[in-house]
């Protein structure tokens, strides 16, 4: 597996490498077509960290689907303007579709607590989420993802889309802050 890395001033250890992530994107979009063979989902990916998994998940989709991207900027949680604003960006209605968010992460889940009801207005005929990563002892909001490809623990981490300080979003592994 991969070396020790130093992203800015921090060091990371490997954590998860690509063929573990790749086993459980395979499983999650098997997962996937078997429950919506038929239903035409629209996959909303919220940028930027969920890039990397969205696209892994995505072409692993042998069903009829559609995909839509979203950028949630960091007061999204603060306001319903700010979060109204955002879905701006979303060109398809989303009423009687159903819908799988693709997050990278759910830390305390104030992200997606705030942002699922302004895709409950647009009456979506079902919403689930799909996340890279969940850490449930730091979760605050009663947010469920029923597809979650790894749960970990409370540590931050970095790779495979995510960043740190916008480094480390390219690096093909996980990685773990020291
Ligand atoms: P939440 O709103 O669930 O608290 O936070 C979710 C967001 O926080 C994620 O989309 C991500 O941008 C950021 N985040 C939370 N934990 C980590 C982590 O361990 N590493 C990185 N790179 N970002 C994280
Ligand atoms: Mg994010």
């Amino acid at each position: 597996m991969s070396q020790n890395i130093t992203i800015h001033d921090k060091s990371f250890v490997p954590f998860i490498d690509a063929e573990g992530i790749n086993q459980r994107v395979v499983a999650l979009a098997k997962q996937i077509n078997e429950d919506y063979a038929g239903k035409n989902p629209l996959i909303l990916v919220i940028l930027n960290g969920s890039f990397m998994f969205a696209a892994d998940l995505f072409r692993k989709l042998t069903i009829e689907t559609t995909i839509s991207f979203v950028r949630l900027s960091s007061y999204a949680g603060t306001s319903s303007t700010g979060a109204v604003n955002t879905l701006l960006g979303i060109k398809e209605p989303l009423t009687g579709r159903h819908v799988i968010i693709v997050e990278d992460i759910i830390d305390t889940g104030k992200t997606l607590a705030s942002f699922l009801p302004v895709i409950a207005q647009q009456e979506p005929e079902s919403v689930e989420i799909a996340t890279f990563l969940v850490k449930p002892t730091a979760l605050k909001y009663p947010v469920h993802a029923r597809y979650v490809a790894f749960e970990i623990e409370d540590r931050f981490v970095v790779g495979y889309g995510l960043d740190y300080d916008e480094l480390g979003r390219n690096l093909p592994n996980l990685y773990v802050l020291a």
